[in-house]
């Protein structure tokens, strides 16, 4: 590691997120123009030196999105827009797609433009010289209109390895354009972080110009390559927050920027910023609507979780004893997983993080209450809020917020009509009994709806709460039991996020488990200790409320 006098600034990297544009290549993602604006509102709070919206060229919504975009007063980052030089035998200024990026209005735009003299010949199928009056006029003439102009050379590396002095050529043509930064792309993704640096070397030595790196994860080196260009000279890195892209993904941003700033002692975020990027890479897979990965360098949530009971053991002496970087540098949490696996020492940890006050010899009990729970399919280990209830409803004084009485889930499907599904829930919240009815677009869902409904007169928090993922598993049964069924639901709520698990042989009774671990960690973690809804004030006898139906779908 290198290591700097605090107050000696550290050399800065430029990050240029292309997450928008590059980053929506990845199959599966369509972003609303919505979610673009939202992902650029927190890249920008985040402090990314440029964020690439989109082409305006190739389609209306990137255009859209610029229109929108420059109405924003962007505090970090410049906005730039992407496009392509100009076509071969044409003057730049016919061009339609330089037109359409003078048209995104942004303070820079990013040109690309070719650099293998395979792709110049067989692909544009023009000449080598009209390659570099196409690289060079096409960055002049929006210098000329008052662009920064960052030049994207692509299949840089493949190029300069079948012709060196012709890739060198084309990102001369654009240093004479104007281009500010000159972005070495490894556009197929194919190369090996020794051979990027010594070819950035190479080429920092030649052109004594401002050098970026585009690279991709095809040989699972994205990252590697982005950081040996860094160490080669380049100073701009561009990729996409969780490596989203097409085929194996952009480099991702995610764990470049940490091993910039921990590890190499570069600047790339605004002092202070480096503790947001866990929180931005679950924002951006969040409006990805794509799973966030758990197993993520440093961004993921089980990058700082310990299960096994050595770790654990040594953990309680020493932090730093098994692992690389404090969690707190990048806004991620340490976690004890708890599974039966475990030692004491894990539910101890577990009751410290959850700031829970056990009981003497509690720790054993919950253990072997853990041990047992998992004999008969429960799996705590990603469940940490079932864990907390479960210790938590072992603590002296305890009282659970509500009680589930009955449930009743109905599906089924009429003549004429679609699919329906409904919820009936009875739950005491003290002296008072609660009894609704609620649609959903599934059994559980509907059991959801209801659960809810009921409470919220008595607990408004449960407003604040959603289901963010359900997940069911279905365990194989062994010798003279029936499979069981495990259910895992993420939740969200203003205080973060939670998980539960339910198991059972029966997927609703799995679920409802689930469901109420879920809605009774989230008002725990709330700080809801009793009834505080307008309903709790009127103070009324027990009486079973009449069955309200509900006409919204959740
Ligand atoms: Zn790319």
């Amino acid at each position: 590691m290198e290591s700097s006098s605090p107050s000696a600034p550290r050399p800065a990297v430029e990050v240029y997120d292309t997450t928008l544009r590059d980053g929506s290549q990845r199959e599966g993602i369509s972003y609303t123009l919505d979610d673009k604006l939202r992902i650029a509102d927190r890249l920008d709070a985040f402090g990314v030196s440029y964020i690439e919206g989109g082409w305006p060229g190739s389609n209306p919504k990137d255009m859209e999105f610029f229109e929108r975009g420059r109405a924003r007063g962007w505090k970090h980052a410049k906005l730039t827009a992407f496009g392509m030089t100009r076509r071969a035998n044409s003057r730049a200024e016919d061009d339609k797609n330089l037109q359409a990026l003078l048209l995104a209005e942004t303070p820079a735009c990013t040109v690309v433009g070719k650099t293998s003299v395979l792709h110049v010949t067989e692909v544009v199928r023009t000449t080598l010289e009209e390659n570099l009056k196409m690289i060079e006029e096409s960055v002049a003439f929006l210098r000329s209109k008052g662009r920064e102009v960052i030049y994207d050379a692509e299949h840089f590396f493949d190029g300069y390895a079948l012709n060196p002095a012709y890739a060198l050529d084309t990102l001369r043509a654009a240093q004479r354009g104007g281009a500010r930064v000159l972005v070495l792309c490894e556009t197929n993704g194919g190369g090996l972080p020794w051979d990027i640096q010594a070819v950035v070397s190479k080429v920092a030595a030649e052109l004594q110009h401002p050098l970026g790196i585009h690279a991709h994860d095809d040989t699972g080196c994205g990252v590697a390559n982005s950081l040996a260009a860094v160490l080669g000279g380049a100073r701009h890195v561009q990729g996409t927050i969780n490596g989203f892209g097409e085929r194996c993904g952009n480099a991702n941003l995610s764990v470049i920027i940490p091993n910039l700033e921990l590890k190499l002692g570069f600047q790339a975020l605004p002092s202070g910023k480096l503790s947001e990027v866990a929180e931005l890479s679950r924002f951006v897979a969040d409006v990805a609507n794509v799973t966030h990965d758990a197993h993520m360098a440093y961004v993921g949530r089980s990058a700082f979780a310990h299960k096994g009971g050595i770790h654990v053991a040594a953990m309680r002496r020493h932090a730093d004893s098994y692992q690389h970087v404090a969690p707190e540098t990048v806004g991620n949490v340490m976690r004890v997983v708890v599974s039966e696996l475990s030692g004491r020492g894990s539910v101890l940890s577990k009751a410290e993080e959850l700031g829970l006050k056990i009981g003497e010899g509690a720790d054993l009990e919950t253990l072997n209450e853990i041990k047992a729970a998992e004999a008969r399919g429960l799996s705590f280990e990603s469940a940490e809020a079932s864990v907390a209830l479960l210790m938590l409803r072992r603590a002296p004084g305890y009282t659970a917020l509500f009680e589930v009485l009955d449930y009743e889930a109905q599906v089924g499907k009429r003549q004429g009509t679609e699919m329906y599904a409904e919820g009936i829930v009875k739950v005491r919240v003290g002296t008072q009994v609660f009894h609704t009815v609620a649609d959903g677009n599934g059994p559980v869902s509907a059991l959801d709806a209801a659960l809810r409904k009921a409470l919220a007169p008595m607990y408004p928090a449960v407003e604040h709460m959603r289901l963010a993922d359900y997940k069911v598993r279905i365990l194989d049964g062994t010798e003279g039991t029936s499979a069981i069924t495990r259910v895992l639901i993420d939740s969200r709520g203003e205080q973060g996020d939670w998980s539960t698990v339910g198991a059972s042989p029966n997927i609703i009774e799995a679920s409802m488990h689930a469901l109420v671990d879920s809605i009774e960690y989230g008002l725990v973690k709330a700080g809801v200790t009793h009834a505080t809804g307008p309903a709790s004030a009127r103070a009324q006898a027990s009486k079973p409320a009449a069955a309200a139906r509900s006409g919204s779908s959740n």
